[in-house]
């Protein structure tokens, strides 16, 4: 087809196969694709409305046994620089999340074989005892791979263990591009093959949980591989319709393994795009600020997204691999409005909860997003040594006491 007829075809409501949403970004001008995209995303949210949510970002360990060479925030078990957060220290940044109008954590972490299950089930009981109405939206699937594995259960076991702990939604984490030729080349394939990703959100999905889904492109996929990630996500929201949300951002090349370079800004608005034309059964589109910077996040907005995502609080992933941007509920909001939008709070479910909380009251302004720990903090959490050790180096660790 031309790119006219394909044209065509988006604004007459028409499904893009692969071949002619390869033909869109391959070759439609930037222009072309941010205005159809636009074109969707107001067709689906007529009401010039962008929302936002506060939440924190909190990764409670760096140990890692999958090492995905695209990585540069894991340690190795038994590395210095390897830490797990206590269960206190966990509540102490829900309470700031609180008094910044916040009401979930973004909770995901490393692969770290001496957290056994119930170390989580145990850390969520404990959230909610203490914060009733916060939500968890936690664990990645493959970290819920690597505890049905750890824990020789199936997944379907493992996720409503965690459900009856207090899971309240699972992140689309781990999906980088969802084709295994790419994951193996990534080192990721072991961790969770492409469609072992897919089945965990399936099982979550019959559930009852709704997740979101993400892409990291700009590795070593082509761009046929970055489509067929799309159309594998639009089959299994065909399926459930259990996907919230896409969130898709650029490979950050610093301090990892992998190295290469950075995807330019216009990739990435023309990738969001096209997302937006194929992920036709997706209601909602993040804008990546935090790898793009606020300026591509606020264009954003005229290709495609309707969501700026989150205000983080924390950030360390990103910030490993040479990302820091950080912007506040101020700076999001002025984003939204300059842009010509209403900025609207939400929740996980993308419910709208109010206008600006910095409208109603007073909250501190956050000028450079938190870090898991402070530099040099190399305590060790009092209740790890009420689960059963499973390396060499945690076996060690608590002999020697450090
Ligand atoms: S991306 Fe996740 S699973 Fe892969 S090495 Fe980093 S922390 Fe581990």
């Amino acid at each position: 087809m031309s790119i006219q007829q394909l044209v065509e075809t988006v604004r007459g409501r028409g499904r893009l196969d692969r071949a002619g949403a390869l033909e869109l970004y391959r070759y439609a001008p930037t222009s072309l694709l941010g205005r159809l995209a636009d074109e969707v995303r107001a067709r689906k949210h007529p009401a010039r409305i962008v929302t936002y949510i506060i939440d924190r970002n909190v990764n409670y360990t760096n140990i890692c046994v999958a090492r995905c060479n695209f990585c540069a925030f894991y340690r190795p078990v038994g590395s210095a620089e390897g830490y797990v957060l206590g269960f206190e220290e966990i509540f102490r940044k829900i309470e700031e999340t609180v008094a910044l109008g916040g009401g979930q954590l973004l909770l995901q972490g490393g692969h770290n074989p001496d957290l056994p299950l119930e170390w989580y089930e145990d850390l969520f009981r404990g959230v909610k005892a203490r914060f009733p109405a916060f939500r968890l939206h936690a664990l990645s699937p493959p970290e819920v791979i690597h505890l049905a594995r750890i824990s020789r259960l199936p997944v379907p076991q493992v996720i409503d263990r965690l459900v009856g702990a207090g899971l309240d939604s699972i992140p689309g984490g781990g999906a980088e591009i969802l084709v295994d030729r790419v994951r193996k080349l990534l080192n990721c394939y072991s961790k969770a093959a492409a469609q072992e990703w897919l089945d965990v959100m399936r099982c979550a999905h019959g559930a009852g949980l709704r997740t979101t889904a993400t892409m990291m492109y700009g590795t070593v996929e082509t761009a046929e591989e970055r489509l067929e990630h799309l159309f594998r996500l639009r089959e299994v929201q065909d399926e459930t319709g259990g996907f919230t949300a896409f969130i898709a951002w650029s490979y950050q090349p610093e301090h990892t393994e992998l190295g290469g370079v950075e995807a330019t800004g216009v990739e990435y608005l023309r990738t969001l795009a096209i997302a937006r034309l194929v992920l036709d059964n997706f209601d909602n589109l993040q804008a990546s600020w935090v790898t793009q910077g606020g300026k591509v996040g606020q264009l954003s907005l005229a290709f495609g997204a309707n969501d700026m995502g989150s205000v983080m609080i924390e950030e360390n992933v990103v910030r490993a691999a040479g990302a820091s941007y950080c912007m506040d509920e101020i700076e999001i909001v002025r984003n939204i409005e300059n842009a010509g939008f209403a900025p609207k709070r939400r929740n996980m479910h993308y419910e709208i909860l109010g206008d600006p909380i910095f409208r109603e009251r007073d909250v501190p302004r956050m000028l450079e997003l938190a870090v898991a720990r402070a530099d040099g903090d190399t305590s060790r959490p009092p209740e790890i040594e009420r689960y059963a050790a499973r390396s060499a180096a945690e076996k060690r660790a608590r002999l020697t006491g450090h």
